[in-house]
């Protein structure tokens, strides 16, 4: 009997791999594989959550309506045009389902976050990776592959795991040069780390035009990724869409309650940033001082080149392997197409002094 055939495209999806969270035989493991928040979450947040457990058996607020309201009220934007989901993941891929069909193409940056070929994939659509110029989104390599085809534009700023960003009039630039029917999509992850006045996450092309959306995550700053929780800012009929395709209850109580009380904490915010300003800098100083290629980064993480490191075949994945074994675990980058390259989350003062001092000691041959 013939078995059930699963549609085109799904077969060619390679699965995301996320971060390792284990490494055996270590009991104390530094986790700076995956971007999570240096600090964990606020405090305020964490006791919501435990506030959270007297009403398990209720089904939370499908429109997630307190909590639009409130990340409205702090970004001065309509909650109406706000739409959350499970994870931006979810929502990520919710705007690929309402937008793209077999043989239409998604496009995005060579080194862009891989969720965006995954989503692309998973409608039978064809993902399109314009070049890079030194590891950098081009705008006008994106515009040069922009076909008939192209449905949406996957840009995220800053991106992940390049660590660059475009600037706001690079992004108005795409957004001009873009046919109007093309969603763009401004996936602003990390938003909260950078504080430049060239930087935009794609706010103000969505409040003024009908085909840009900008996502968001409280998994970075808020540190929330435990409970599954992104927002989009959405043009009216982008929202009504992704209303219509998500599932009535996509975001748990848990998730809307902590996150609440996590917004309000304006300071823990403030703290997380400055946090990350100084301890990328000191890491990627000491990573540099090694011999080693530390690219420039606006995020929660570096991204290290380990080409040439130390005489080995593949020194990005024995360095990899090496502090591995001594319970650090950072993000290898084959799958992003930089297999000389880790990517090392910034994690508390303590982790970042131990993770400098292990990659030196493996650069010695130690
Ligand atoms: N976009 C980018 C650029 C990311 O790096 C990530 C997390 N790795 C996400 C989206 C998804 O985050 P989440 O689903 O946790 O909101």
């Amino acid at each position: 009997m013939a078995a059930p055939v699963p549609r085109p495209g799904i077969l060619d999806i390679a699965p995301y791999v996320g971060g390792e969270a284990r490494a055996p035989g270590v009991t104390r493991l530094i986790r700076l594989a995956s971007n999570e928040g240096a600090l964990g979450p606020s405090p305020k947040a964490v006791a919501a959550y435990a506030e959270a457990s007297g009403e398990l058996h209720r089904y939370p607020d499908g429109g997630s309506t307190e909590l639009r309201e409130a990340i409205g009220a702090l970004h001065g934007i309509d909650a109406e045009r706000i739409v959350c989901g499970a994870g931006s993941d979810e929502l990520l891929g919710l705007l690929v389902r309402g937008y793209a069909g077999p043989g239409d193409e998604v496009l995005y940056s060579r080194h862009g976050f891989l969720m965006y070929p995954i989503a692309a994939k998973s409608v039978g659509a064809v993902p399109v990776a314009a070049p890079e110029k030194d590891l950098r989104t081009d705008i006008d390599a994106l515009l040069a592959a922009v076909t008939e085809r192209t449905k949406i534009v996957f840009v995220a700023n800053p991106n992940n795991p390049t660590g660059s960003y475009v600037t706001g009039e690079e992004l108005a630039r795409l957004h001009a040069g873009l046919p109007p029917h093309v969603v763009l999509v401004v996936d602003a992850a990390y938003a909260e780390y950078i504080d430049l006045p060239d930087y935009a996450t794609g706010k103000e092309l969505v409040d003024a035009h009908a085909n840009v959306v900008m996502t968001r995550t409280f998994s970075k700053i808020y540190a929330l990724g435990s409970v599954r929780l992104g927002w989009a800012y959405c043009p009216p009929g982008i929202a009504d869409v992704l209303n219509r395709l998500r599932g009535p209850f996509n975001v748990s109580a848990a998730a809307q309650i902590t996150a609440l009380a996590a917004l309000a904490d304006h300071d823990f915010v403030e703290r997380s940033r400055r946090h990350n300003d100084v301890w990328r800098a000191w890491l990627a100083e000491q990573l540099t001082g090694l011999g080693l290629k530390v690219h420039p980064s606006v995020g929660n993480f570096l991204l290290v080149s380990f080409a040439g490191a130390g005489g080995h075949n593949d020194p990005a994945e024995a360095a990899r392997q090496y502090l591995k074994n001594r319970g650090i675990l950072v993000r290898q980058m084959g799958a992003y197409g930089l297999p000389d390259c880790l990517r090392i989350t910034i994690g508390t003062e303590e982790e970042m002094r131990t993770v400098a001092g292990t990659v030196g000691s493996f650069l010695r041959g130690e």
